[in-house]
């Protein structure tokens, strides 16, 4: 029987919780997008957006669709029919935007991996130094794969492209990294990087969101794909007046300026290391508490916003998930195509902390014993404990006037 009462857990690695902050912002009433005012919102985010793509010399586009809009747009507006792209496929998502590029007729060369495993630099970079003529125009990667729980290393990968010298786009998919996993457009020269509204950013899907570097945007000019809808030129012709080439998603835009304010406040390194310490809590749930596998082969591949937990092969991982779902009132993400069945993911990104983790793993745990899983009660939330309360949550942290206070009166510096 489902809990009906209490908070329902959403660990689905996207969309991840709203902040309430964020969920009272996009309560207003509809406006004018065409009045004198709406520029103050509209180029206050999309300036700040630069920001969290860690990009000054890049413009970024806020297309009102999913992230999938933004992969068309980055596609459509800097290739021409036939274009070869070389792209490496590991995962759900990988697949998805390699398919989306066959059916827009673009010539994918694709590099098939192992799923649990990311970008291979070094075979790219084989292939790049072949490819003498220049003929590959693009290269897609995936910066974060959601299904299998991979982080790819994209500065490797930059510096792959030019140690072979190569002209190619760089086109990285940010979806699930973006606000929550380092990203540096500038420092790594991605050209295109796509991202949506419903991760990271803690907002509903509906925000398609694409930076772009200046060669591509010089590349959109000689660029004969058809588009339209995602056409960045209208874009171009609007957003600098702080327009839309048509009717914007208002309350997202107020959401998104919100979040913008949220994230600015922690502080974007702050949100990365906070990330990480709360994944590391999750893996040693799985791997040290359940002794369970991770579905990506190595640390190196490890994703700090979402777990993909295998399950020992006699079980269906999809039954894990509608147990969880369904007695405990906890979303979990599937398995998705070649690993259906085969995992379940824990997200962890966004607007979350220990506690709320504590949540999805203790009812991750208890889903699994009820279908058959032999681990030990207690154990992964014994694992994470251990990790969470003897590590920082963000080593770095700036110390507020506050705590200076406190911290000079308990240590007994200040007399009186
Ligand atoms: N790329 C990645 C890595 C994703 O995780 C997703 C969605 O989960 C997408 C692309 C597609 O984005 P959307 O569902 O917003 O269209």
């Amino acid at each position: 029987m489902r809990a009906t009462t209490g908070r329902g857990f959403l660990f689905v690695p996207g969309p991840t919780n709203i902040p309430d902050r964020v969920q009272r912002a996009m309560v207003v009433a509809m406006e004018d997008h065409r009045s004198s005012k709406f520029p103050d919102l509209s180029t206050s985010v999309l300036s700040d957006l630069k920001k969290v793509f860690k990009t000054e010399t890049g413009q970024v586009f806020i297309f009102p669709s999913s992230g999938t809009g933004a992969w068309e747009a980055a596609l459509t507006n800097t290739l021409s029919p036939g274009d070869k792209v070389l792209a490496s496929r590991f995962g759900q998502f990988s697949h998805l935007w390699i398919d989306m590029a066959q059916r827009l007729g673009f010539d994918v060369q694709i590099l098939d991996v192992e799923w649990g495993e990311g970008v291979p630099v070094e075979r790219t970079e084989e292939i790049l130094r072949a490819d003498t003529q220049h003929e590959i125009k693009g290269i897609l990667a995936c910066h974060n794969e959601t299904a299998t729980g991979v982080t790819s290393d994209i500065a490797a990968l930059r510096k792959a492209m030019d140690d072979a010298a190569h002209p190619a786009l760089l086109m990285v998919d940010a979806v699930s990294s973006l606000a929550s996993i380092d990203f540096r457009m500038d420092e790594w020269r991605v050209d295109l990087a796509v991202s949506g509204s419903q991760k990271g950013l803690m907002l509903p899907a509906g925000l398609g969101i694409l930076g772009v570097s200046p060669k591509a945007l010089e590349a959109t000019q000689s660029a004969t794909s058809r588009r339209c809808y995602f056409d960045l030129a209208d874009m171009i012709a609007t957003n600098p007046g702080g327009y839309f080439p048509y009717t914007p998603a208002l309350p997202m835009l107020y959401g998104l300026r919100e979040a913008l304010d949220i994230i600015f406040e922690e502080g974007l390194d702050e949100i990365f290391a906070r990330h990480h310490y709360l994944a590391e809590g999750v893996r040693a749930a799985v791997t040290e508490g359940w002794q369970l596998e991770l579905c990506a082969k190595e640390p190196k591949w490890y994703s700090d916003t979402v777990s993909a937990v295998m399950v020992p092969e006699h079980i269906n991982g999809a039954h894990v998930i509608d147990v969880a779902f369904r007695r405990y009132n906890l979303a979990l993400g599937a398995g998705l195509s070649k690993v259906a069945g085969k995992l379940f993911r824990i997200g962890h990104l966004g607007d979350l902390n220990e506690l709320m983790l504590m949540g999805a793993i203790a009812g991750a745990e208890m889903a699994m014993l009820d279908v058959g899983i032999e681990v030990v009660p207690g154990s992964g939330v014994a694992a994470a404990s251990n990790y969470w309360r003897s590590h920082d949550p963000v080593p770095k942290r700036r110390v507020s006037r506050e705590e200076q206070f406190y911290e000079a009166h308990s240590t007994g510096s200040v007399q009186g």
